[in-house]
């Protein structure tokens, strides 16, 4: 089985590279191998590489910029994932690809199933939605994953964020009224394996199991919620934090605007996925502990 990763270098491609090594094999793209600004080269190397599983874990993930950057965005998160849907049609390919809870406009009061109706709020959820749709009307075999709020050691993130200015701050004022599921692109890797591995040894599943899922740890939170048990870790750890718990403020994202609007509930329901292939998402709190005893020196 060859597999083709494509964003080797994000949070989650970083993971990808470890978790599908086992796999196959591996044929790591990072953005000079293989730029999706460029949909016509991104064409020519995968005509020249037939790989039986394509693996996009590459985006244009700045939400914010994204509001004045439409073109760029469209180009790598609509325009390039239709190439790859149409190659992995005729090659006949797997392909997996990665999306977001902000296809969600997040005005349900529940967690949102796969087929709930999408409305996004910002550019960058509109680009990744046309990317899913552009997948979806190939015919191509595929795994959407949706996922939601990822972290890692490596690469920029919320938690990262929080430990920085909690080490400079006396206090943090923190959005408590925007709920999801932090997921660590380590268990996203993880579970892309397994679910891979899982595919290509049952043939069965492999007739039924092409589609959408939303891939995010257990559990929900806010930012608040979750700033609050970064510190409280972090602090426990011994880490020499200027702010203590207690004062991690909550305050609502009405008072903290953004470029981009954001949903007020990012909760995506995991239970398909779980069901599908035989898996335990952990709650969100599991991964974040494993994160701050990483990254504690
Ligand atoms: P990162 O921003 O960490 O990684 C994205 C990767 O895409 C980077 O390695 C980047 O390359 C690469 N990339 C950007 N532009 C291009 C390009 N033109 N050609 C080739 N590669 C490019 O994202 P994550 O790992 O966090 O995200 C993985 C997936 O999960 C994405 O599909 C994202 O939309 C989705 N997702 C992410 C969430 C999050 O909170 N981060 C939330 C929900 C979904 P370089 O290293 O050179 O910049």
């Amino acid at each position: 089985m060859s597999i083709l990763l494509l964003g080797a270098n994000g949070q989650v491609g970083w993971q990808l590279q470890r978790a599908l090594a086992p796999l196959g094999l591996l044929r790591i793209c990072d953005r000079r191998s293989a730029d999706l600004e460029n949909p016509q080269a991104l064409r020519e190397m995968l005509a020249r590489e037939r790989p039986s599983i394509i693996v996009n874990a590459a985006a244009y993930t700045a939400v914010d910029k994204a509001e004045t950057d439409a073109d760029r965005a469209r180009t790598i998160n609509t325009e390039s994932v239709a190439v790859l849907a149409d190659a992995a049609c005729q090659l006949d390919a797997w392909l997996v690809h990665y999306s977001t809870d902000y296809v969600f406009n997040g005005a349900k009061k529940t967690a949102y199933d796969e087929d709930d109706p999408t409305e996004p709020l910002n550019v960058y959820g509109q680009t990744k939605l046309d990317g899913e749709q552009a997948i979806r009307a190939s015919g191509c075999r595929h795994l959407i994953l949706r996922t939601s709020w990822v972290y890692a050691a490596r690469g920029s993130n919320f938690a990262k964020t929080m430990l920085r200015l909690a080490a400079e701050r006396d206090e943090l004022k923190v959005v408590a009224d925007q709920i999801g599921a932090p997921t660590s692109a380590e268990l996203i890797a993880d579970c892309t394996a397994l679910m891979l591995h899982r595919l290509v040894s049952d043939p069965a599943l492999a007739a039924r199991a092409s589609g959408t899922y939303h891939l995010v740890a257990s559990g929900q939170t806010s930012w608040h919620g979750y700033a609050q048990l970064v510190v409280a870790e972090a602090t426990r750890l011994g880490w020499p934090l200027r702010t203590r718990v207690e004062r991690v403020q909550p305050i609502s994202a009405a008072l903290y605007p953004m470029p981009a609007a954001r949903p007020a509930n990012s909760c995506l329901n995991n239970q398909k996925v779980q069901q599908t292939f035989g898996l335990h998402l952990p709650d969100w709190a599991f991964h974040v502990k494993r994160l701050l005893t990483e990254l504690t020196p």
